[in-house]
């Protein structure tokens, strides 16, 4: 992507393609961008057939009702640097990197609340100040994003399986592909919600 970018016309085409894709709700997409979304860090070449760059939940929400309609699957993209093809799909693709990358440091460095497309280098930049860091510590961390490594379960050189992703998360809000919201930190996360939704996401499951 960034060679084409430094070849003028193409770089400029580039750029057009995403102006175009942000102001088209429906997430058509050029050649170009699918083609970008076609490589992960995995040996896999898949082009999307569309890609999207929700910029709320009331977004990721309507993209799931509209994939329950079309029954077509729906594939999240951050990083790009898991090693399984997980990133690439040939049907919708879902950028979470670029409307999603707020944090706020919480209790002296000791919690950080982040959007899933905040990179784990950079929660650790707005950490550093207090003398404080992240676990998991995946070498990609200068890429790879919370949602990533959340989705992933990812680990890192020093964390081990003791301290991977998952057993550093105090709380999280998900979309279900039934489009329900769940905030795990809420008291009745685990009784109603999850009940409501068990039905949709059968459904949906071919
Ligand atoms: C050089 C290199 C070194 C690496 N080192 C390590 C290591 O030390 N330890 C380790 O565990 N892994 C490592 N990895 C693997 C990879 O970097 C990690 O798994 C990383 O956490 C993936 O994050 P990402 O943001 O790139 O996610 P992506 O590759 O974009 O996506 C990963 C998965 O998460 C899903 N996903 C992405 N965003 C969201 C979202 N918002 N909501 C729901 N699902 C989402 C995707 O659909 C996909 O299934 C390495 C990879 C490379 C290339």
């Amino acid at each position: 992507m960034s060679e084409l970018v430094a070849h003028g016309s193409a770089g400029a085409h580039l750029l057009e393609e995403s102006a175009r894709l942000d102001s088209n709700p429906d997430g058509e997409v050029g050649s170009i961008i699918s083609q970008a979304y076609a490589r992960d860090a995995s040996h896999f070449l898949l082009v999307p057939k569309e890609v999207h760059f929700p910029d709320s939940v009331e977004e990721v929400v309507r993209i799931f009702h509209l994939a329950k309609v079309t029954r077509e699957p729906v594939t999240f993209r951050s990083g790009g640097s898991s090693l399984s093809g997980q990133g690439v799909t040939r049907a919708t693709l879902l950028d979470t990197r670029k409307h999603f990358g707020r944090a706020t440091v919480l209790d002296d460095g000791r919690r950080i609340r982040v959007e899933p497309g905040v990179t784990i280098r950079y929660a650790n930049v707005l950490l550093q100040r207090y003398r404080n860091r992240l676990v998991p510590d995946p070498a990609s961390e200068i890429a790879c994003t919370m949602g990533g490594a959340l989705a992933n379960n990812s680990s890192g050189m020093t964390c081990g399986t003791e301290f991977n992703a998952y057993k550093r998360l105090e709380s999280m809000v998900f979309v279900l592909p039934s489009g329900t919201v769940i905030d795990t930190s809420a008291p009745e996360a685990r009784d109603r919600s999850v009940s409501r939704s068990r039905k949709s996401i059968v459904d949906f499951c071919p």
